[in-house]
């Protein structure tokens, strides 16, 4: 048990780059299977080809028990001018910016506080492979990597967002993306 602080890692979140972040309790969490349903509608076209969305990221009940191992989460944004917000080219390079920014974030904060309990999600699938490797029914090539998206685990992400005072977007000429850090 590391008993991180929620105060020191939100002003690490900050300082490393997200606009906004705010604590909340893991046991705060609201869960729906309406979120994977949607990604079962596979608007984005990554359902069934990627370890970090479902059905490969597993069943809600299990994800829910391994999200409830930690205690303390900080669910924070970072925001970036858009052009065109219906352009999902460059509304998908805004996601991966953002998932890759997580990821540095995850591994900044593993060295600083020395622990490994730090477990970190995104948004959408995972890109880090060009064809991830669920495809050819092998393991994940980079397990340390590979983040899911809270809605790939069944988390309100609204529900979160509005306890936390946050909206999901702020202006028309800017895109939000939420990240979520849990730790105990
Ligand atoms: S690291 Fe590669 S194999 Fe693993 S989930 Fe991401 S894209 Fe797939």
């Amino acid at each position: 048990m590391n008993n991180l602080n929620e105060e020191k890692i939100i002003k690490d979140v900050l300082n490393f780059g997200a606009k906004y972040a705010k604590p909340f309790k893991v046991d705060e969490l609201e869960f729906s299977n309406k979120f994977r349903d949607y990604c079962k509608d596979n608007l984005c076209g990554h359902y069934g080809t990627n370890w970090m969305c479902p059905p490969g990221v597993g069943e809600i009940d299990k994800l829910k028990c391994d999200l409830m191992k930690f205690t303390k989460g900080v669910v924070y944004q970072t925001i970036h001018p858009v052009k065109n917000i219906k352009d999902r080219k460059e509304t998908d390079r805004i996601r991966d910016t953002h998932n890759q920014f997580t990821r540095s974030l995850s591994k900044h904060l593993k060295n600083k506080y020395n622990t490994k309990d730090i477990f970190p999600m995104g948004a959408g699938p995972c890109v880090i492979c060009k064809n991830c490797s669920y495809i050819k029914g092998e393991e994940c090539i980079y397990p340390e990597e590979a983040i899911s998206s809270a809605e790939a685990y069944g988390i309100d992400l609204g529900a979160i967002l509005k306890s936390c005072g946050l909206k999901f977007n702020y202006s028309e000429d800017t895109l939000a993306y939420v990240g979520i850090i849990l730790f105990h």
